[in-house]
């Protein structure tokens, strides 16, 4: 019997200004960059904090009670986006970034979480320290990218307040993401507020 499954990951949302300042900078490196640069569409800009790749639909509920409850009580956060850079390296770039100046040790407990979620479904653990960047394009082959030349974006900042479960739909077309849940980061009060009231 076939199951169906879900691409699916976890990531932070960019508010729309954060997101169109990102778009920005992205744009300004097109000058910097060889061309046959796959460009991360604004609408898709996203910081991903876990990929779980195919998961079984049925388990997705599980996923996100297990990530709730894991979540809590981390509290919301400020993230500031500054400087670009390559991965793996600027001789050979496969993935260009926007480098995240605040909130990584935020995202990479999160990350850490979400892992130890992902686990709790069966998805591999990941064994690789998490680096928080955001991507804004792709390029196959890896070439050289000359980044010094460029000027580095100055800060875009925004707060977090809440991590979302995508789906991710792949086609020939780019991929689509789709929420599938949004979980929020609460104060611990907050948190304690919301168990202990009084039902009316
Ligand atoms: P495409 O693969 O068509 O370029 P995409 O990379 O945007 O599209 P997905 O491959 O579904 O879409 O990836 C969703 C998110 O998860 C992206 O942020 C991507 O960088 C990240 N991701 C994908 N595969 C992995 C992986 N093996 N390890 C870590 N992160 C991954
Ligand atoms: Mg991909």
């Amino acid at each position: 019997m076939s199951r169906e499954t879900l691409r699916v990951f976890f990531a932070l949302e960019l508010p729309s200004e954060a997101r169109e300042r990102a778009a920005k900078a992205a744009q300004a490196l097109r000058a910097g960059v060889p061309r046959g640069v796959r460009w991360v569409p604004p609408e898709n800009l996203h910081l991903t904090l876990k990929f779980l790749g195919d998961v079984d639909a049925a388990q997705v509920p599980r996923l996100i009670g297990r990530a709730e409850a894991k979540l809590w009580p981390v509290p919301p956060f400020e993230v500031e986006l500054a400087g670009l850079g390559a991965l793996p390296s600027v001789r050979s770039a496969r993935v260009l970034w926007l480098g995240v100046r605040k909130g990584n040790r935020e995202m990479a407990r999160i990350a850490r979480k979400l892992d130890a979620a992902a686990a709790s479904i069966g998805v591999e653990r990941e064994r690789r320290p998490f680096q928080a960047h955001l991507t804004l394009g792709r390029l196959r082959p890896p070439a050289r990218v000359a980044l010094e030349r460029l000027e580095a974006p100055r800060g875009i900042a925004f707060g977090v307040e809440e991590v979302i479960l995508y789906e991710s739909r792949l086609s020939p077309d780019g991929a689509r993401y789709i929420p599938l849940a949004r979980l929020p980061l609460m104060q611990v009060e907050d948190a304690e507020a919301r168990e202990f009231a009084p039902e009316i």
